[in-house]
C-alpha cells in the first residue's frame, strides 16, 4: 500500500500497465477465455483489427524516473536510460521499429545509444523490430536460448515472412538469474517460461521520487499454446520471486477490466473508463501478488475443465 502511495505521489499518473501483441495477439483469442484480461484483450485487438501497426503509434511517456513508455497501444516497448547508454526491452513489429526509434528521439535520447535489446519472448510482435533497430544502432541483442532457437526457426522460413524482421545472428543468450551490469542500472533475468519456453521477464529497480520500487518488466501470461502446467507454473514463480512493488506486462491490455485499455490508461496517465478511480493491479506488492493469483485461479480452473 504505501509503496503504491509513494510510487503514485512520485509520479502523478504514471503506474498501470499492460501492453498486447500479435502473434501473441491474432491467432488465440479463445485461449484467453475465463483469463482476466480477456475483456480488455479483446477490446483492443478488435479496435485495431484490419489496420497497420502503426495505427497503434503512442507518444512516448514517463511512467518512472528511469523506465519510459516507447511502444504501441497493444505492445510494450520499455526504454531504459543509464549513465552508459540506453536499454530497450522488447522491439515490436518489423514494421514498427521505427516508430520506437522515433519515440526513444522524441524523449530527448539518441537512438544510436541503444546498447542492448531485450527480448521478453520470440513472438513477432516482441522481436520483430530488433533487427532494424540492431542495423541502426549496433545494440546487442539478448533473449534465452528457446527463443533464438524459436526466432532461427520463423525467420529460417522460405519464402521469408517479413513480419520477422530482418533476420537476427545468435547475440546474448540470457540465462536464467543472469545478472547485467550497465552503467549504474543493474537488471537482473529470470526465464519463467509459460508463454513460450524461454519467456523472461527482468527485474530492475524503478526509481520514482528518491525512492527504489522492486519492478518486473515484460511477463506475458497469455496461454499461447493452451494452458498447461508449464503456464499455471511460470505464474508460480514470478510471484516466488516477489514480492513486486510493480509490475509492467509485455502487453498493456493484460489488465483485468471491462474496456479496452490503452498504453496510458495502462499506465495511470489517463483514468480508467468506466470507473476513474479503478486502479489496476500493477502497483504494490499486494495487488500485484493477487493479480497473479487470480491469474493462476483461473488457470487451474481452464485445466479442470
Ligand atoms: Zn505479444
Ligand atoms: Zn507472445
Amino acid at each position: 500500500m504505501k509503496v503504491t502511495m509513494k510510487w503514485r505521489r512520485a509520479l502523478p499518473g504514471a503506474v498501470m500497465l499492460l501492453m498486447v501483441g500479435a502473434p501473441c495477439v491474432t491467432a488465440q483469442t479463445s485461449n484467453d477465455a475465463g483469463m482476466p484480461w480477456e475483456a480488455a484483450r479483446t477490446a483492443m485487438l478488435k479496435k485495431f483489427d484490419g489496420l497497420p501497426h502503426a495505427a497503434q503509434h503512442v507518444d512516448p511517456f514517463k511512467i518512472v524516473d528511469n523506465i519510459f513508455y516507447v511502444g504501441l497501444e497493444t505492445v510494450a516497448s520499455y526504454l531504459i536510460p543509464t549513465s552508459d547508454g540506453l536499454i530497450l526491452v522488447d522491439a515490436t513489429y518489423a514494421d514498427t521499429a521505427d516508430l520506437v526509434i522515433d519515440n526513444v528521439r522524441k524523449l530527448g535520447q539518441d537512438p544510436a545509444k541503444i546498447k542492448y535489446i531485450l527480448v521478453t519472448h520470440g513472438h513477432a510482435d516482441h522481436f520483430g523490430g530488433a533487427g532494424r533497430i540492431k542495423e541502426l544502432t549496433g545494440a546487442r541483442v539478448g533473449m534465452a536460448l528457446a527463443e533464438w532457437d524459436s526466432v532461427a526457426r520463423l525467420q529460417g522460413r522460405s519464402p521469408a515472412d517479413p513480419s520477422n524482421g530482418i533476420r537476427l545472428a545468435r547475440d546474448l543468450v540470457i540465462k536464467d538469474a543472469d545478472m547485467l551490469m550497465v552503467g549504474d542500472t543493474q537488471l537482473w533475468f529470470y526465464v519463467i517460461g509459460g508463454h513460450t519456453p524461454g519467456s523472461m521477464v527482468t527485474e530492475i529497480h524503478a526509481v520514482a521520487g528518491g525512492r527504489q520500487f522492486r519492478t518486473v518488466l515484460g511477463p506475458t501470461f497469455e496461454l499461447s499454446s493452451g494452458t498447461t502446467a508449464a503456464s499455471i507454473r511460470s505464474v508460480e514463480r514470478l510471484k516466488e520471486l516477489g514480492p513486486w512493488d510493480a509490475l509492467l506486462p509485455s502487453h498493456p491490455y493484460l489488465a483485468p477490466t471491462p474496456v479496452p485499455v490503452t498504453a496510458r490508461q495502462a499506465f495511470g496517465l489517463e483514468p480508467l473508463p468506466p470507473n476513474p478511480t479503478k486502479q489496476l493491479p500493477f502497483v504494490g506488492a499486494q495487488r500485484v501478488n493477487a493479480y497473479l493469483d487470480q491469474i493462476r485461479a483461473a488457470m487451474q480452473a481452464r485445466v479442470r475443465e
